[in-house]
């Protein structure tokens, strides 16, 4: 099942930041272009008593009261206003279309749905008491959340570039949220947290997982490290539904962070993280889409992402007339084919160094939560 609605564009901090609406209107114009796009479930906004679930009143009003247009004097105290997450008309309501589709995505998994994909959302750096990082309210955690109420046991998993620092602070004390974030290392990249000894607290011990990777990590790398980890944590963890954040920003175009991972990976990515619900979460699977910064490569990975969770072939080219058509909207020219060129880019002096320190990340992070992790 797909969730989706056209109003997800709401969302919108002006023409020239870079989480543009313009990437869910490229993505939904290329599946129709490719004549696989199926009519979504088009879910309803969530209620202010939802946002509420994860987020102090204190934060809601004051998004309410600059979506009205009125004059916040603490308004950066809260993280908005900003350059990253600045104020816009509506902004409130916005925020809630794309925390309904999430939640929304909660509730059919609850009502018996098995795959779920939410073609929007992943506002995975919103905190309790402050929005951040172009993330108004967390969708992510108001969907776990309302899946934890409900009884379930929700392993969340973040292959957005960035680390997922929202989510893991909403739900660092929680043993029935087990959160798995893989991230270029917040020594080089915001918000900057997403240290391997952010293990959780209390009760959440060992169940806030951190991978943070060097900055050039390849395809190679990546996957070695995400599949010795990712399995064995929700093998130990043994979770009721899989949450994913599919960020694409990872992509070696992207040009707000410094991973190398090409469109191979993330086909890859997608396999697994199916194959990963089956074999560790009776097959429910939540999926959101989340950053991704270079039009060009967030479109494809996002088509693959669509493709792949519908099983269906995956065409070489891009269709021309859908190639033309944005080529001249923005100006530029777009990759042709649905995956990357083959070597895309030159090779990397430091490969070998790069894949020996994300080796010897994941086995300080597999040491560091062994111990409460596994029974
Ligand atoms: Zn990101």
């Amino acid at each position: 099942m797909v969730i989706y609605r056209d109003e997800y564009r709401l969302y919108n901090f002006g023409p020239s930041h870079p989480f543009s609406p313009v990437r869910l209107e490229m993505l939904t114009s290329l599946l129709q272009a490719l004549g696989v796009w199926r009519e979504p479930l088009v879910p309803g906004e969530a209620t202010r008593e939802d946002v509420l679930s994860v987020h102090s009143e204190r934060l809601v009003k004051r998004v309410e009261a600059a979506s009205r247009g009125e004059g916040v004097p603490d308004l950066e105290h809260y993280g908005l206003g900003t350059g990253d997450t600045p104020v816009f008309p509506g902004m409130d309501r916005a925020a809630r279309i794309l925390v309904g589709g999430t939640l929304e995505g909660a509730r059919r998994i609850l009502a018996g749905e098995k795959r779920v994909l939410q073609l929007g959302g992943g506002l995975h750096h919103a905190q309790y008491d402050r929005s951040s990082g172009f993330c108004v309210y967390n969708d992510l955690s108001v969907a776990i959340r309302h899946l934890v109420r409900s009884g379930l046991r929700v392993a969340y998993l973040d292959i957005d570039v960035h680390h997922g620092d929202g989510v893991q602070w909403i739900h660092y004390e929680e043993k029935e949220v087990l959160t798995i974030s893989l991230h270029e290392s917040g020594r080089y990249l915001f918000p900057g947290t997403g240290h391997v000894h952010e293990i959780g607290r209390g009760e959440g011990v060992g169940r806030k997982l951190n991978l943070p990777l060097e900055p050039f990590t390849e395809d190679e790398s990546y996957l070695e490290v995400f599949e010795a980890l990712v399995p064995w944590a929700l093998g130990a963890f043994r979770p009721d539904v899989l949450v994913v954040q599919a960020g694409a920003d990872a992509h070696f175009l992207d040009p707000l962070a410094d991973l190398l991972l090409t469109t191979r990976a993330y086909e890859r990515l997608f396999r697994l993280v199916l194959e990963y619900a089956e074999a560790y979460a009776g097959g429910r699977i939540l999926l959101t889409l989340g950053g991704g910064y270079s039009l060009d490569a967030t479109v494809r990975v996002w088509a693959l992402l669509y493709l792949v969770f519908h099983g269906l072939p995956l065409p070489e080219r891009l269709p021309e007339g859908w190639l033309r058509e944005w080529e001249a909207r923005l100006g530029q020219p777009l990759t042709p084919t649905l995956h990357d060129p083959e070597a895309p880019y030159p090779e990397i002096p430091r490969r070998q160094e790069i894949e020996k320190r994300n080796r010897l990340t994941l086995e300080r992070l597999t040491e560091l939560v062994r111990p409460h992790l596994v029974h």
